[in-house]
């Protein structure tokens, strides 16, 4: 099948026979990690073998939640990938389907679709879980995985070395004779599907999807990481990666040797690491301009193309879980070993907001979150930076790797395991004699790099608010939904002010305190609805004297709240969004860019005009006071619950809640505790009128420049689940709607980011 292929696409395949289809309908080339047409050995494969056959030729490109770190970042990326390969597929005549997996979406869709192919081409990806997933469907039907991300094929040599030296050494004749070589276009015809073909799924339109909303409804729909924001100063596809690419050309490739190292100046770097990562952009093509710019500047840039990034590729290729601590070489292994413990422990928390208190380390971390990317020459120093605070060297090497491979848009690749395991002595020597914390491995204090760095200019770019610039953000309620959207949006460097009718963050989280001054929650006392991402943001919820208050203090640092104010009416207007109530008695008026909505549903609603919102919550109450013993006795449909020191809680559930819906607290500080056997001396009570939502959107709702979150906009209705995830939804939603267009392109491109290690 593939032996009349040329030789420069046969030495980039690798076959892999499967079981036969009987009545073959096409054959499928699977885009996976090279988003392109141009210059694609995957696609001219496919294409070649689809004509040979006598087949149409069906592309089909899923965008799958499963990914590791998936996200609306990486999401985001990719449709806009998907949009430009949309394009050029109906330009040149080509079948190309987007699946974008997604609640009531998520049929097996490639198993379906092998059945019907005769065979499967796509590009190969050595990493899990994609190779996982080659291997079950090599099992379904013949596989030809293509490589269409190194200039020197990974089939060719596909080996793990050392030391780039030796790396260059042993690939210096194979990569001279490809690189800058031309690459032959292939324009053997393409058969078209049948107009009658029925795919197994309802193909997405990434076009329309990001000129109806950027993208906000359709990913509503897929469970990933809400809180890794969209990047807009950049965008994904093959389109902005080829401007990108010319205008580094033109204007800075020349000057790469003199310019690679300084973090300050954004433009001294190429930054298509993304869209090299994505294979927006043909390795070969970058690389055969480069070399015909030729110059100091573009010697340099082919040594990271040629040495650094391909022994990555290569490396990876080899090893079977190249991730692994194992995979670092002896000599580190042991030194990391006997390495003198540093004295700081930090938390992970505080590595990922960039709390340290280092500031070089912190202002990368700052411009990875906002902006996806960081500088080369920085983040050898960045990935290094964590040793120092974490015992466990392992555990340091995976934090570095974990937080590279969530923000930045070029992680989760060869290059960057690579590039953080190197800041662990991969691909490195040993230096001697042994350093405190690093041993002998290759030092590179923060200090240190800060003073040789123009600190103020670095900052200024990596701090810039995510979105371009700052959006001034009103929030109505601080319970955790409002709170957690605060903080993102904070982090993000927005201008952010809450406001709250109540005194202190809690909302439905509230607490009491016991006679003896320990604390218990009147509200929920559980988190349902709990998504994996939100794991590292549930600080200490094991404590279940105080379940939510180390949550909730940690929501608050930092945030502007303006208590004992009572919002009654939102509106927009020619500024931006009016907010009106009452503080302290006064009335009062706010405005700003927009304003987001954190209160349960019946008081959203009524904070409108009627008709946008809809929904209805259960009551509950709850009351507490002295007691000891468990009463055997209760009413159906309450519930007894020792809070310790001598203090008991009753709760009601909905149904017996809603009989006393009109009493009054002091009624049912006496009621409640008498009908479950208790004196009422020392009890109080407390009514929540909306205690949990039973019907409401379950999806952000955005009414203009007006967002509305909480745990009635989000699922499982009524949980905490909701409530954050309702939240970081709400957020990234600001950042999909700006976008990226044409006018404000040639500001973008000028962005840069992530050389290649
Ligand atoms: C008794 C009970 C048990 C629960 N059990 C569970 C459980 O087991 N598991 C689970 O996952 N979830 C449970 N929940 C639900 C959970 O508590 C909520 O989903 C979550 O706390 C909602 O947070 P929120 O920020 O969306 O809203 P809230 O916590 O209600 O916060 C809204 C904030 O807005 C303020 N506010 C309201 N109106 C205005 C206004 N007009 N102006 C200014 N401020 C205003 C309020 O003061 C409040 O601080 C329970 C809730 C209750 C009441």
């Amino acid at each position: 099948m593939i032996e009349s292929l040329s030789h420069h696409l046969l030495e980039r395949c690798s076959l892999r026979t499967g079981p036969s289809c009987e009545d073959p309908k096409f054959v499928l080339h699977w885009i996976r990690a090279a988003l392109r047409f141009e210059e694609n050995p995957t696609f001219d494969v496919a294409r070649l073998i689809a004509n040979q056959m006598g087949l149409p030729l069906l592309v089909y490109h899923g965008i799958d939640e499963r990914y590791p770190h998936a996200s609306y970042r990486h999401h985001k990326f990719l449709l806009e990938g998907a949009r430009d390969l949309e394009k050029e597929a109906a330009d040149m005549g080509v079948d190309y389907l987007l699946h974008v997996s997604r609640k009531g979406h998520r049929q097996p869709v490639l198993k379906l679709l092998s059945e019907d192919a005769a065979v499967i081409v796509t590009d190969l990806v050595d990493l899990d879980p994609w190779s996982d997933w080659s291997d079950a469907i090599a099992k379904m039907r013949t596989l030809i995985e293509v490589d269409a991300h190194c200039v020197l094929p990974r089939q060719v040599f596909g080996r793990s070395v050392d030391r780039p030296f030796k790396f260059k050494n042993s690939t210096k004749r194979m990569v001279n004779a490809r690189k800058g070589v031309n690459w032959p276009v292939c324009d053997v015809p393409i058969t078209r599907m049948s107009e009658l073909y029925d795919p197994p799924f309802a193909p997405v339109s990434a076009h329309r999807e990001l000129e109806r909303d950027g993208g906000v409804q359709l990913l509503s729909q897929c469970e990933i990481d809400p809180t890794v924001m969209p990047v807009t100063d950049v965008c994904g596809g093959t389109k902005f990666a080829k401007r990108k690419w010319e205008n580094y050309v033109e204007n800075g490739l020349k000057r790469y040797h003199r310019t690679r190292n300084d973090a300050s100046n954004r433009d001294g770097v190429s930054g298509i690491s993304p869209w090299l990562h994505y294979g927006m952009i043909a390795a070969t093509k970058v690389v055969r301009e480069a070399i015909d710019t030729g110059g100091k500047g573009a010697d340099k840039f082919l040594d990271e193309m040629l040495i650094f990034r391909e022994q990555a590729y290569h490396h990876c290729h080899e090893l079977q879980s190249p991730r692994d601590w194992s995979s670092l070489p002896e000599w580190a292994r042991i030194s990391w070993r006997e390495r003198i413990q540093p004295m700081v422990n930090k938390k992970e928390r505080d590595l990922e907001t960039g709390d340290t208190g280092d500031s070089l380390w912190d202002s990368a971390q700052m411009g990875l979150v906002r902006h996806g990317v960081m500088h080369n020459n920085v983040r050898m120093t960045w990935g290094k930076g964590v040793a120092r605070w974490i015992q466990d060297p392992n555990s340091a090497m995976n934090i570095t790797q974990c937080l590279n491979d969530r923000y930045a848009l070029d992680g989760r690749d060869p290059n960057s395991i690579a590039g953080v395991m190197w800041c662990y002595g991969l691909f490195d020597r040993p230096f001697d004699p042994p350093s405190d914390y690093m041993g002998r491995i290759r030092r590179r204090s923060t200090e240190g790099h800060a003073s040789r760095l123009d600190m103020k200019r670095y900052r200024d770019w990596v701090g810039a608010p995510t979105n371009g610039r700052i959006m001034d953000i009103g929030i109505v309620g601080s319970g955790i939904s409002g709170m957690f959207a605060g903080q993102i949006l904070s982090r993000l460097g927005h201008k952010v002010t809450i406001y709250d009718k109540g005194w202190r963050p809690s909302g439905r989280l509230a607490y009491r305190q016991t006679e003896d001054g320990s604390m218990f929650s009147i509200g929920s006392i559980n988190m349902d609805g709990s998504r994996n991402w939100m794991n590292r943001f549930q600080w200490d919820l094991g404590n279940s004297a105080k379940p939510f208050k180390n949550f909730l203090d940690e929501l608050s640092k930092d945030q502007e709240v303006n208590y004992n104010t009572r919002i009654v009416g939102v509106k927009e207007d020619a500024q931006g969004v009016l907010l009106w109530g009452s503080s302290d008695s006064q009335e009062v008026q706010f405005n700003h860019s927009r304003v987001i909505v954190a209160v349960p549903i019946e008081q959203a609603t009524r904070l409108l005009e009627e008709g946008v919102l809809s929904g209805e919550s259960a009551p509950y109450w709850v009351a507490w006071g002295p007691g000891h013993e468990g009463s055997d006795s209760l009413p159906e449909g309450w519930s007894i619950r020792n809070v310790g020191n001598g203090t008991i809680e009753l709760r009601l559930d909905p149904n017996s809640s809603e009989e006393h819906i009109n009493r009054t607290k002091d009624e049912m500080a006496s009621l409640i505790p008498t009908k479950a056997g208790f004196s009422p001396v020392g009890w109080s009570s407390h009514l929540w009128r909306y205690g949990r939502p039973i019907s409401g959107p379950a999806r952000v709702v955005h009414h203009g420049r007006i967002a509305f979150i909480g745990d009635a906009f989000g699922t499982p209705l009524g949980t905490i689940g909701a409530a954050l995830d309702s939240a970081a939804r709400a957020v990234a939603d600001l950042h999909l709607m700006r976008g990226w267009n044409d006018e404000i392109d040639a500001v973008k491109s000028r962005q840069s980011n992530l050389m290649d290690w």
